[in-house]
């Protein structure tokens, strides 16, 4: 399947891996926005949070376990987990994914979540 973040589990492209198990893969944001910024994906082909059903939730569910997991392991206290789905979103990788941010003090309202009207 052409699709970059399968190819990115598979190996066929480069990534720098944070956290591997049998379900999810978490690596580094190539474009960091904060000091931490990994995508935690399941590694079973889902295009997007609208298609999640009752057959593969339980990846989400892993993707959030895995999230806890890696937070205790690097002794991160608070962080930030962002799923954009759809264009408007700001999805731009059709591959289930979840933004995982940490190490800044982050605001919350538009500005920060970049909705200006
Ligand atoms: P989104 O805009 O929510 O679909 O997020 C896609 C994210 O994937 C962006 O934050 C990109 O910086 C990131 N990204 C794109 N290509 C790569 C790559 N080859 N390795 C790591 N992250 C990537
Ligand atoms: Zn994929």
């Amino acid at each position: 399947m052409d699709c970059l973040f399968c190819k990115i589990i598979d190996g066929e492209i480069p990534s720098t891996k944070i956290y591997e198990d049998e379900y999810v893969y978490c690596f580094k944001d190539i474009a960091p926005i904060a000091p931490i910024h990994y995508l935690i994906i399941p590694k079973v082909h889902i295009s997007g949070a609208d298609q999640i059903n009752g057959e593969n939730s339980v990846m989400t569910a892993k993707v959030f376990e895995a999230a806890a997991k890696i937070a205790k392991s690097e002794g991160i206290e608070s962080y930030r987990i962002i799923n954009n789905c759809g264009d408007d979103a700001g999805q731009t990788v059709k591959h289930l994914h979840f933004h995982f941010l940490a190490g800044v003090k982050m605001g919350w309202g538009p500005e920060s979540l970049g909705i200006t009207k």
